[in-house]
């Protein structure tokens, strides 16, 4: 398998882009879709913008460095990754402060509607964010299962609000079937990308899509806790409300007048100052993902997981796979089931292995394409078979779980 995996790194276009990234001696990082490795040139960029616009430059670079542009800036490169046009996308907040953001503003587009529709066991953060404005009587949620949303949506469903690439199991939604049996039921759609924008492409004004978020440090490669990003259709501009009604999103900031008037465009999505050293990070993984291309990315990504199945059945390792078996079905990872799945984890992280676990049974490898090799991909099932086979997974200090799994 080895020697396999090495021809084909030898033919692979994308090889010479793994030295665009700093990556540990010894380490295999299934984990580029929790936390995107680093780039290479992302500390040069970030000492410059400390010490050249922070240090020199001190207030000065908000015209100079245009740190005042920077949110729609980054926005509208991510914008192509997505299927948007560059000023339909804004980076800003957190992926949770976007949704709700954009939740509230749905809310605000279908008066006498309050349903906000998702599924069961969609990400935390999304289901939370419904939950608070449940609480605040101004939504209710309903759940239903991922083959039966059509049917859920009646005429009292404002939003239908899902996350295009599961995070645990990979599966991916038809994006254009449900935003058009959304919008037949006169709904809304809002897109979690989180686990779609820069790892496969995404088609957001083909599709139709209204609004959609994302995150900015998994295939982005922005760093911990980058700011994430927002999308708002353009014909829905003019018409949209969102409650965090900040400085940053006013139409003129700078006249500092007492009432509040939206900006016009994607900027009203935007609440207080952006934070600039993170949005200069996000920056540099995004135009990194941008040159490489995401078409290339996720041909890849599915090439590398097919050859990690493969390497696993040489191996004779019979694992239960929680993801869909064919690459065209699921994002860029593959999650498999097992009962002791975080001690698995853990022991494969001692052999430099990383990877992650979701409760209650899922190991979760990712297959970030930009930076992992097939050789990778041999070694890394090489590793989990011997964990399984020896049961070197069951010793204390990998069975004591950690606060951050
Ligand atoms: C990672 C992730 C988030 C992250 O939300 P934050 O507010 O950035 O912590 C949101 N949604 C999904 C689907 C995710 O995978």
């Amino acid at each position: 398998m080895l020697e396999r995996a090495r021809e084909l790194d030898a033919a692979d276009p994308l090889s010479e882009y793994r030295e665009r990234f700093l990556l540990p001696e010894g380490v295999i990082y299934l984990d580029g879709n929790s936390l995107g490795a680093l780039p290479s040139a992302t500390p040069a960029r970030l000492e410059q913008v400390i010490r050249g616009e922070w240090g020199e430059g001190l207030i000065r670079s908000w015209n100079d460095a245009d740190w005042i542009g920077a949110a729609r800036r980054v926005g509208g490169k991510i914008a192509p990754l997505i299927g948007a046009q560059p000023h339909e996308v804004v980076a800003a907040d957190s992926t949770s402060v976007n949704l709700f953001k954009l939740i509230a503003a749905a809310l605000d587009m279908r008066p006498g509607r309050k349903v906000i529709l998702s599924e069961p066991g969609n990400f935390p953060t999304d289901l939370y964010m419904i939950a608070g404005l449940e609480r605040q009587g101004l939504a209710q949620r309903r759940l239903a299962d991922r083959g039966q949303i059509a049917e859920a949506l009646g005429d009292d469903v404002a939003l239908l609000l899902l996350t295009h690439v599961h995070y645990k199991s990979g599966d991916v939604f038809d994006m254009a079937a449900l935003t058009r049996a959304a919008h037949e039921a006169g709904a809304l759609v809002l897109w979690d990308l989180s686990h779609s924008g820069g790892a496969l492409p995404v088609e957001l004004n083909a599709c139709r899509a209204d609004f959609a978020v994302g995150c900015g440090y998994k295939y982005l490669n922005g760093g911990p806790g980058a700011p994430a990003y927002a999308f708002v259709a353009e014909r829905h501009h003019t018409a949209l409300n969102q409650p965090l009604t900040g400085w940053f999103g006013h139409a003129a900031p700078f006249a500092f007048s007492d009432d509040y008037a939206p900006a016009p465009g994607i900027d009203r999505l935007q609440c207080g100052t952006s934070p600039i050293l993170g949005l200069a990070a996000l920056e540099v993984g995004v135009e990194l993902i941008a040159e490489i291309g995401v078409e290339r990315l996720y041909a890849k990504s599915q090439a590398l997981s097919e050859f990690f199945l493969e390497a696993l059945r040489q191996w004779g390792l019979d694992l239960e796979l929680a993801s869909q078996p064919g690459s065209a079905a699921r994002g860029s990872q593959l999650s498999f089931r097992h009962p002791e799945a975080y001690a698995i984890c853990q022991a494969l992280i001692a052999r430099g292995v990383i990877g992650d676990f979701r409760d209650p049974d899922i190991l979760r490898l990712g297959f970030a394409p930009a930076y992992l090799r097939f050789a990778d991909m041999a070694e890394a099932a090489r590793h989990l078979s011997e964990v399984i086979a020896s049961g070197e997974w069951n010793r204390p200090e990998f069975l004591q779980r950690a606060a951050v799994t």
